[in-house]
């Protein structure tokens, strides 16, 4: 039985075609900077590849718009919670005894 998968981009929702090759693959990983420091996660995106798509957790983007969006997809939350944990640290450095 002839059987082939179809892949849909995360932003957009358009199907990929076999003969498009100038797909982009994106997932997300954990590094840790130093022992110390808390793991933080990397955004990775790599040309299209047909065995890296079938991996879990591998999503498929049609372009490099896609790609830009999705990045900021990913990037805006973070930063929101960066900024939430720097006031939250400035605020406890205001209340620290004799600050
Ligand atoms: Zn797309």
């Amino acid at each position: 039985m002839a059987w082939t998968e179809t892949y849909r981009c995360d932003v957009c929702g358009r199907a990929k075609h076999e003969d498009e090759l100038d797909w982009w693959l994106h997932w997300v990983e954990t590094i840790s900077p130093t022992p110390n420091d808390p793991d933080q996660p990397v955004f990775r995106v790599t040309p299209w590849n047909v065995l890296l798509a079938h991996t879990p957790n591998v999503g498929h983007l049609c372009g490099a718009r896609c790609a830009q969006t999705e990045l900021d997809r990913w990037m805006a939350p973070l930063h929101e919670s960066l900024r939430a944990e720097a006031a939250a640290a400035v605020e406890e450095d205001d209340q620290a005894p004799g600050a």
